[in-house]
C-alpha cells in the first residue's frame, strides 16, 4: 500500500554499498522505519535524508516492519540551523533520540510529530536558549505519551498545593505528609523553572538551575526505562 506523509528523520543507518535504512517521525502514522537501496547518488533525497530535516514522503508498506522509501523531498531545512553551534545540535540529538526510543515502529501521535516540529524549528532559529528548548521538549513530549507530571496538586493524596518535593515514583509533586523520607526538596524559583518548561510559559523561566535539569532527566529516563521493561515482558511473554 503506497502512503504519502511528512516527518522528521530520527536516525540513519547503512544498507549495503548505496541505501540507508532511516527512522522517521511522521506526522498521521507515527514513527516508521523506511529503507532505500539507493541514496548515494541522488543528492537532493540524500540531503533530505540527513539528521532533523523535515520531509514530504512517498512510501510503500507490505507487512513487515521496514517499508519502502520512494520519495523523499526536503521541507524544512532543520539540519543546517541546528549544526551551526554545538549545544544546538546536541539537544536536537537528544530531542531525536528519546522520540525514537519513545516510539514503536507505527506509534506515535501528530501530537508528538508537532512537539518534535516546534523545538527543531525553535532551535535552528535560536528562538530560546538551547537548554530551555531541550528541557520542554523532553518534559512535553513524555507528557504528551501519557506520563504528565502533577504540578498544582500532590500526586499521592490529590490534595491542592503548591509542593516542593518531588516523587518521581509517586508521578510529580507532594506535600508534605506524602513525601517519602529523603524525598528531592526545591526551592520556590525550582520548581517554578519546572513548571515553566512544563507549560512552555517562556516569560517566567528564569536561569539555568542543574538540579531542575537532573530531574527532567531522571523524570524522563525513569519513563523510558519502565516502558522498556514493559515492553521486554510483553516479548517474553509472547
Ligand atoms: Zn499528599
Amino acid at each position: 500500500m503506497l502512503f504519502e506523509d511528512e516527518g522528521i528523520v530520527l536516525r540513519q543507518w547503512p544498507l549495503g554499498e548505496a541505501g540507508g535504512i532511516f527512522s522517521i517521525l511522521t506526522r498521521n502514522h507515527g514513527k516508521v522505519r523506511l529503507a532505500s537501496n539507493n541514496i548515494k547518488k541522488n543528492k537532493a533525497m540524500r540531503g533530505a535524508l540527513s539528521p532533523f530535516m523535515r520531509d514530504s514522503l512517498v512510501y510503500w508498506k507490505g507487512r513487515g516492519e521496514l517499508a519502502r522509501l520512494s520519495q523523499a523531498s526536503l521541507l524544512s531545512p532543520f539540519g543546517m540551523g541546528v549544526s551551526s553551534d554545538y549545544d544546538s545540535y546536541l539537544s536536537a540529538c537528544l530531542m531525536t533520540e528519546v522520540s525514537d526510543k519513545l516510539f514503536e515502529p507505527f506509534q506515535g501521535d501528530e501530537g508528538a510529530y508537532l512537539l518534535l516540529w516546534g523545538a527543531l524549528s525553535a532551535l535552528s532559529k535560536k528562538k530560546r536558549e538551547a537548554w530551555e528548548i531541550l528541557l520542554s521538549f523532553e518534559l512535553r513530549i513524555v507528557s504528551n505519551a501519557g506520563w504528565k507530571p502533577e504540578i498544582f496538586a500532590c500526586a499521592e493524596c490529590g490534595r491542592q498545593g503548591d509542593f516542593l518535593s518531588f516523587s518521581i515514583e509517586k508521578g510529580g509533586w507532594v506535600c508534605e505528609k506524602c513525601a517519602a523520607p529523603g524525598s528531592l526538596r526545591f526551592s520556590k524559583a525550582q520548581k517554578d523553572l519546572f513548571c515553566a518548561l512544563l507549560l512552555g510559559e517562556w516569560g517566567k523561566c528564569g536561569g539555568r538551575d542543574p538540579k531542575v535539569e537532573k530531574l527532567v532527566k531522571d523524570w524522563v529516563n525513569y519513563y523510558l526505562d519502565r516502558k522498556l521493561n514493559s515492553l521486554k515482558v510483553i516479548r517474553e511473554k509472547i
